[in-house]
């Protein structure tokens, strides 16, 4: 079956022009002879409701295009269309304040109580433009489960797990981004060494969802990090290892420091525990490959 292409705009329009006539055939007014409208006005009450069902389903049957996407004229759960508030008990329809489904907030208790807004259909699943933005997919494997891969490999789709685990809810722009990681690593002994880190890092923050939005390395590295968390350019500091962000005191100044500008340090082997400063030092400082816990207070 070759699929029905519109555009929004024609779609909605279609819609529009569907109860223009309806309205005028139904109003006492004269209607042009041989007119949609006139045709209306000789169909039998029965037929005009079978032909105004036929339209909907038509309608909601459905997809229209905006720019290279897709788009759902109608809600799949609840029938509402682009532009329209979802229904009340949508399942699909996401709280505004969390980006979550709604109908979680009330059956388990999610946040404190509060207005969950009236989200619209948009023509698409909440979540699944923010993943397909940040590359986040999933297939099913037979053996291994789901999946992440690649937005070509068959049978790829939106990985919403992913989003709702990795990603942070922006209620001003109404819409999931990704949190954003400052790597900083002090200098260490040997280029090479240096850069393997780096890289492992990067594939690291790639992995645990981050947008690595600034590198920072070596002497003033440390203060122009901090400054990217303290003015709103990084939500987290990451770091190759426990050995990469300080030596001795310094590591336990350095995650006070952070926690005072309200961000975090994050990175491979890089545990905070609460307030007990609980490390873990590992891959590229711990040629043993073993964990070395240090522990404070
Ligand atoms: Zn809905
Ligand atoms: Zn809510």
């Amino acid at each position: 079956m070759s699929e029905s292409r519109l555009t929004r705009r024609s779609a909605e329009e279609a819609r529009a022009w569907f109860e223009q006539v309806r309205a005028s055939a139904e109003a006492d007014g004269p209607v042009p002879a041989g007119s949609a409208a006139a045709r209306w006005r000789q169909m039998s009450p029965d037929a005009r409701e079978a032909a105004a069902v036929v339209f909907d389903e038509m309608m909601k049957e459905r997809t229209m295009t905006s720019g290279e996407r897709l788009l759902h004229a109608a809600c799949p759960e609840c029938d509402r269309w682009v532009g329209q508030a979802h229904r009340e008990d949508c399942a699909i329809a996401p709280c505004l304040l969390t980006g979550l489904a709604r109908r979680g907030c009330r059956e388990f208790a999610r946040a404190e109580p509060h207005d969950c807004g009236e989200a619209v259909w948009t023509g698409d699943w909440p979540g699944h433009p923010e993943c397909r933005e940040f590359g986040w997919y999933v297939r099913w494997d037979q053996a291994a489960g789901w999946v992440r891969c690649g937005p070509d490999e068959p049978g790829a789709g939106p990985d919403l797990s992913r989003l709702y685990e990795q990603a942070r809810w922006d209620v001003d722009r109404q819409r999931w981004v990704q949190r954003r990681a400052v790597l900083f690593s002090r200098a260490g002994r040997g280029r090479a060494a240096v850069e393997e880190a780096a890289r492992t890092l990067r594939r690291w923050c790639d992995t645990a969802g981050y947008a690595v939005v600034a590198e920072h390395t070596g002497p003033g590295g440390w203060s122009a990090a901090v400054a990217d968390l303290v003015e709103g350019r990084a939500d987290v500091i990451a770091v190759p290892s426990v050995e990469r962000l300080g030596h001795g005191r310094q590591v336990f100044a350095r995650i006070t420091e952070v926690r005072k500008a309200g961000g975090t340090i994050v990175g491979p082997g890089v545990q905070l525990a609460g307030t007990s400063l609980l490390l873990s030092a590992t891959l590229a400082d711990s040629p043993a490959g073993g964990t070395a816990e240090r522990r404070r207070g």
